[in-house]
């Protein structure tokens, strides 16, 4: 590892020599204009209090630092659970939107569009629209509409209109050109709201400031349960990589706190169906940014795969790319079936039913020892409750 690094995002929106705003000339005033004004609006005094109040009294924050004592006993060491479960709507995804709403209203946008592909990211969108009330349109796969019923419901009982995308695989990537060729055509008034830390700079580092919420508390949780603010371990599951980001973010410098990323195997990193990047990777453009990504020797984007649709991206955001090549996390794969068997485990064990993609964190516990005394802070990223009829289906329950 390399010492005295930085990981945040440099003055050119780069992370090492990953990042960057690849996009085509003509969205460029949209990217341009939010570059120019996200770190201004977000310092003024009226968007935090705003920000705060809303995470306060809307999403249910802060969300507990839960020490998960039946799970540590097997274990044998320390594991608090950061509760992001138990945020309005059900993960972490909400904190972005909250944030991005509000970021969108001071840039005096009154149309907002996202892409979402199992329908997660669509919801936490539809809901900020609501709340704000504001027009939103949701870009998604014919495909996915078909497979995530009661999203797609969810979005339209909450005000937004689904726009099928209809050409490619018809699945998210097609719904995020859909959404890029949206905003190209309606550059003034619409704010594209991105779910997790990709796409072109400023949106990785604007969506992890927002996720920092999470780490922020994890520090005077921890300090107020043990004494200190720093755990030995923070664990998070990545897709894109948002909530990684967020359990990560105030200890990215602190190399005394170990990061584990921890990515889905699928079917098995090399049984061609699986989306662990770090592992199956390199370097190449998606979405907007230069990151590591699973493609083809000639550089088309491979279809990823996972039993959780959250995991299920080809790629890693920026931020993920430099921390896999410097060394400053570490990166791990866990097939769907060890995760299926984390999810129960921590079921009967703890009595919380996670979210299949936060499941891939808790099976870790099962590859790697720790010791004793080790504090190891798990971002339990949402709550399973949309995974029900996974899990049915799987256990036959
Ligand atoms: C969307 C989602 C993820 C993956 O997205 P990241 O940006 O990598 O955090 C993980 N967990 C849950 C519960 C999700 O809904």
């Amino acid at each position: 590892m390399t010492k005295n690094m930085n990981y945040n995002i440099n003055n050119n929106g780069y992370y090492g020599e990953f990042g960057g705003a690849y996009i085509p000339e003509m969205l460029y005033p949209n990217v341009e204009e939010l570059r120019q004004n996200y770190l201004k609006i977000m310092a003024e005094p009226s968007f935090k209090a705003e920000f705060d109040q809303l995470l306060k009294d809307y999403v249910g924050r802060p969300s507990p630092l839960y020490f998960a004592k039946r799970l540590s006993e097997k274990y044998t060491t320390k594991i608090y659970l950061k509760r992001e479960d138990l945020n309005h709507t059900g993960a972490h995804k909400i904190n972005n939107t909250i944030g991005q709403i509000l970021m969108a209203q001071r840039l005096g946008k009154t149309r907002i569009i996202a892409e979402t592909g199992a329908g997660q990211h669509g919801v936490a969108t539809a809901t900020v629209c609501a709340l704000m009330g504001l027009e939103c349109i949701v870009y998604m796969g014919e495909i996915d509409i078909a497979r995530q019923a009661p999203n797609v419901a969810r979005m339209k009982m909450l005000g937004a209109e689904v726009r099928p995308a209809l050409s490619g695989s018809r699945t998210l990537k097609d719904a995020t050109n859909e959404a890029i060729r949206d905003w190209i055509n309606n550059p003034v008034n619409t704010h594209y709201i991105i779910g997790s830390v990709v796409g072109p700079h400023p949106y990785p580092d604007m969506v992890a400031r927002f996720q920092a919420i999470v780490s922020e508390e994890i520090q005077w949780q921890l300090k107020d349960k043990e004494g200190t603010d720093k755990p030995d371990y923070v664990v998070a599951c990545v897709g894109g990589g948002s909530n990684a980001a967020g359990a990560f973010y105030h200890y990215l410098n602190d190399t005394d706190v170990k990061l584990i990323a921890v990515e889905a195997a699928g079917k098995g990193i090399h049984s061609g169906q699986s989306a662990a990047t770090s592992a199956l990777g390199f370097e190449g453009i998606i979405h907007g940014s230069k990151t590591l990504l699973m493609q083809t020797n000639d550089g088309q984007i491979t279809e990823p795969y996972s039993i959780s649709a959250g995991l299920d991206y080809p790629g890693v955001g920026p931020m993920h790319a430099h921390l896999y090549k410097s060394g400053r996390a570490k990166f791990m794969s866990i097939t769907d079936s060890e995760a299926m068997t984390a999810g129960l485990e921590l079921s009967q064990l703890e009595g919380i039913i996670p979210a299949i993609e936060s499941s891939h964190a808790l099976a870790i516990l099962n590859q790697k020892a720790f010791k004793t005394n080790d504090i190891v802070v798990i971002n339990l990223s949402g709550r399973g409750d949309k995974d029900l009829q996974n899990y049915i289906d799987y256990f036959k329950l």
